[in-house]
């Protein structure tokens, strides 16, 4: 008996991946922000008691202007003028502090923070172009305000900041180029399916949705197609499980083979699959539908030295005529998979398809 599916696809959202990083990095910012303005708080009472009441009002601009960005970056799309409008002034002020009239010696070390803020604000490419000018600028300043004389005890004065420096920047360049290489890979996961390669439930979720949204601006039409293995458990239980896996990898080579490079096949669960049509309407996706369950099932899978049939029942739906959004889409669509498993298997149910007698909205 075909069992319906127990849970929708529009019910989960794997995306995750990219969701988390966008939150994730709107909180480090957020947290930047908040620390930078809390910090030149601190420094502009210290700078008012020392006399210096024009870098304190300067500090207390700047302190303000970061706890009110702090405030505002969870609400702002583009998150990278703001990265740099902050970085910039404040890379800047750090170069001014080490050549500042009466500025203290050890104001050097905030230049070590210049790598850090920037690969953790943009990431190694724009990251490594922002930290090394002006890590290379702070060198030469600092030494250009307090020269060190060639001796071995000059040397190694010279040696220590500059060393810890190029640690700092191999180190963070190092532990960001891992990072992204391992949210690469998260992300890749997350979007395909690791039995069949093709689309995961939660990729093909978020195209279908994309593509609705994208076919509403054009004035387009868009197919999904959801189909369901015909006795798939046999196959398993017939010619065991490596075989039924390899099943599902030779029906999605076969079914892929003839899709447009804008049609997108997605594994829903199980031995369940959707197909995603962009631009055409049920009428130009039938034939198209129909020779991918044609070919399907005349052309038998060899395992060993078996040939096992297989076949799939597809149920197809139309936007915007079978539904205005995903979640009816798709409702429309099973349902007529549904038909077409109870009407003998291995067929396509389409829009002609006796939608009147299954009640679809
Ligand atoms: P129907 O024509 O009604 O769809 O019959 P069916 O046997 O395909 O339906 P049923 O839902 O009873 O069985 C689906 C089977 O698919 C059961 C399950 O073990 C198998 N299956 C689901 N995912 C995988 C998988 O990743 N690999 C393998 N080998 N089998 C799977
Ligand atoms: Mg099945
Ligand atoms: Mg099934």
């Amino acid at each position: 008996m075909f069992l319906r599916p127990r849970t929708k696809p529009g019910s989960d959202s794997i995306f995750a991946a990219d969701e988390l990083q966008d939150v994730g990095q709107r909180s480090l910012v957020r947290m930047i922000f908040a620390a930078s303005g809390l910090t030149l708080g601190v420094f502009c009472v210290l700078q008012f008691l020392a006399g210096n009441y024009v870098l304190a009002s300067l500090e207390l601009v700047v302190a303000g202007t970061s706890l009110w960005g702090a405030w505002r970056i969870v609400r702002v799309r583009n998150l990278l003028p703001w990265i740099y409008l902050y970085l910039l002034p404040t890379f800047s002020f750090l170069l001014y502090i080490i050549v500042m009239p009466n500025g203290s010696r050890t104001a050097f070390v905030w230049v070590y923070s210049i790598p850090v803020l920037s690969y953790l604000l943009l990431g190694r490419k724009r990251g490594s172009r922002l930290a090394l000018p002006f890590m290379s600028a702070a060198g030469l300043l600092y030494f250009y305000t307090d020269p060190v004389s060639l001796d071995a005890q000059g040397l190694i004065d010279l040696g220590n900041p500059l060393l810890c420096g190029v640690m700092i920047i191999v180190f963070v360049h190092l532990y960001e180029t891992r990072r992204a290489s391992a949210h690469k890979q998260l992300q890749h996961m997350a979007r395909t399916d690791a039995l069949t390669g093709v689309a995961s439930r939660g990729s093909f979720q978020q195209s279908l949705e994309q593509s609705i949204g994208e076919a509403q601006r054009r004035q387009e039409r868009l197919v999904l197609v959801m189909l369901d293995v015909d006795h798939f458990k046999a196959v398993n239980d017939q010619y065991g499980h490596d075989a039924g896996d390899q099943a599902l990898r030779y029906i999605c080579n076969s079914l892929s083979q003839r899709l447009r490079n804008t049609d997108i096949l997605g594994r829903l669960g199980g031995e369940e699959f959707g197909l995603l049509l962009r631009n055409t309407d049920g009428q130009g996706a039938e034939p198209l539908v129909e020779t991918l369950r044609e070919q399907l099932c005349s052309q038998p899978m060899r395992y060993g030295n078996q040939d096992i049939a297989l076949s799939a029942t597809f149920g197809l739906a139309e936007w915007p005529v079978d539904g205005q959004t995903a979640e009816q889409l798709y409702r429309c669509a099973d349902q007529r998979l549904y038909r077409g498993k109870e009407l003998g298997r291995n067929r396509l149910i389409g829009r002609a398809g006796g939608e009147e007698e299954i009640g679809v909205e």
